[in-house]
């Protein structure tokens, strides 16, 4: 058996997860997927660490509505089913979109950071109630396991004030109407892997982008945010798959004097606007560039001249550029938008070489040329499983876990003792079948049964792994 660390990362209408396990002191992917399609019809997709299908599925029925909750007891029955006898569940880190000034840094939850947390859903209305939904849903089913929040917003905590700042009056700014940046998760992957791969780059003047279906770039000093492109949310700076990018607020006030609204607008910015608003025709590149519709060839003209137009802005910012990242799913896998942004950066003496380019090379321009260009792949799942893993090990998070079950063991060998120990005849059985009766009869507004007699997840896995051993 190995202690396991679950990765959950909530948006409005998806659950995406992955189950890390721990051998020799190392996280490496077991498991990972997603479920799509929540409130609708919910469809369930799984992968194991070499890409092999593990479960592909719909869920649910049309009768019942298939939300956060319900996912997560599938998510949690699933891996029971797949890896009771070899993984238990120690810990469950999320991404959270917002961390406000109080967190920078990823925080082990409990009552009273739920509450702060909830406070900050007015700032990102759209993302937070979905986060705080599956911490919620973990802690009805495994309510001692462990959960930590990891903050998209914390890499860019701690910049200076004037890049924090719109021009509006201090008392807006003190209330949180601020440039808080995002994406931060994924500038601290790349900050992180840049180190390994080029030392001398890490302390230097880096601008990262991340290019996918959400886009951003990140200007870094020492590895450090410096300043970044979206700001008081995840609409402002680059134009992205359905979201604007950059807008004059006086096309809210328009929109509002001519009858939109606030919903219809919300809708027009977040989901119908960007690549998707221009072209008419998609929100992924690749359908962008295989179409021969010429507003097609617009809206990747207009991402490519917005990309450049803003690596300016930051290098201006920085004084100076030493590196170039391109990451996620256009940066990481579009030769041709690559080569479209680098070729209108000549000027800041960006080259790259063709070949190292279509390969997708770690490094793709000509050695010893400065500013040098890299890909690299983002994994934010694997920051929030390794500061998961760092949290629950603290001795903080240790001290807490023994005072609520004072006599216990440390944390990570305690959370899962049974509150019954025997072993029923037919171990197998009675597991399987507690925990399917504890999912359904999962009250997703409230209230678990009560645990005893079978106990919680954990201890149906501890009961198997008891029963096996005999
Ligand atoms: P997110 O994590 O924000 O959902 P990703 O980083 O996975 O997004 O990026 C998804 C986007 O990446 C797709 O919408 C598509 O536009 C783009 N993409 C993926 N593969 C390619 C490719 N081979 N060429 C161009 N664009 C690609």
């Amino acid at each position: 058996m190995s202690d396991a660390i679950f990765v959950l990362n909530a948006g409005s209408s998806s659950l995406k997860f992955s189950v890390y396990g721990l051998a020799d002191q190392d996280l490496s992917v077991v498991a990972h997927g997603e479920i799509e399609g929540l409130g609708a019809s919910a469809h369930f997709k799984a992968k194991d660490q070499h890409g092999q299908t593990l479960a592909d599925m719909s869920l649910g029925d049309s009768t019942r509505s298939f939300g956060h909750a319900e996912a997560f007891a599938h998510l949690a029955h699933w891996t029971y089913e797949h890896f009771a006898a070899e993984l238990v569940p120690r810990a469950v880190g999320h991404r959270v979109v917002h961390g406000g000034l109080t967190f920078s840094n990823p925080t082990l939850i409990d009552a009273a950071i739920m509450t702060t947390l909830e406070q900050l859903i007015p700032l990102v209305p759209l993302h937070q109630p979905h986060n705080l939904e599956a911490i919620k849903a973990v802690m009805r089913l495994w309510p001692d396991l462990p959960q930590v929040a990891c903050f998209d917003t914390g890499f860019h905590r701690g910049r200076a004030q004037v890049t924090e700042r719109f021009g509006l009056p201090d008392e807006l700014f003190r209330r949180g109407a601020r440039r808080w940046g995002f994406h931060g998760l994924s500038y601290e992957y790349i900050a992180g892997r840049l180190r390994r791969l080029a030392p001398d780059l890490s302390g230097g003047r880096v601008i990262v982008a991340h290019l996918g279906s959400g886009a951003s770039l990140c200007a870094m000093r020492d590895g450090q945010s410096v300043d970044t492109t979206m700001s008081f949310s995840a609409l402002d700076g680059l134009p992205m798959g359905t979201r604007c990018g950059t807008l004059d607020p006086s096309v809210i006030l328009f929109l509002l004097r001519d009858g939109w609204s606030v919903d219809r607008i919300e809708d027009l910015l977040y989901k119908r606007s960007g690549l998707l608003g221009i072209s008419g025709v998609s929100n992924d590149v690749r359908a962008l560039l295989a179409s021969d519709c010429p507003l097609a060839a617009e809206a990747i003209e207009f991402f490519v001249y917005r990309v450049i137009r803003e690596i300016g802005s930051l290098t201006a910012a920085l004084g100076g550029l030493d590196a170039l990242v391109f990451t996620a799913g256009i940066g990481e896998n579009s030769p041709l938008i690559r080569q479209q942004v680098c070729q209108g950066l000549t000027w800041l003496g960006v080259r790259i070489d063709p070949d190292a380019n279509q390969r997708g090379n770690v490094c793709i321009s000509p050695e010893g040329c400065i500013p040098s260009v890299w890909v690299i792949p983002t994994d934010e799942e694997a920051v929030i499983a390794s500061h998961t893993l760092a949290i629950v090990r603290s001795p903080a998070a240790r001290a807490r876990w023994r005072t609520r079950s004072p006599g216990g063991a440390p944390p990570l060998t305690l959370p899962f003792r049974p509150t019954d120990r025997r072993v029923p005849s037919d171990p197998q059985v009675l597991a399987d079948d507690c925990l399917t009766r504890r999912i359904a009869e999962a009250d997703v507004s409230g209230t678990l049964p009560a645990l005893e007699p079978c106990g919680s997840v954990d201890d149906v896995v501890l009961r198997k792994t008891m029963a096996s051993e005999r």
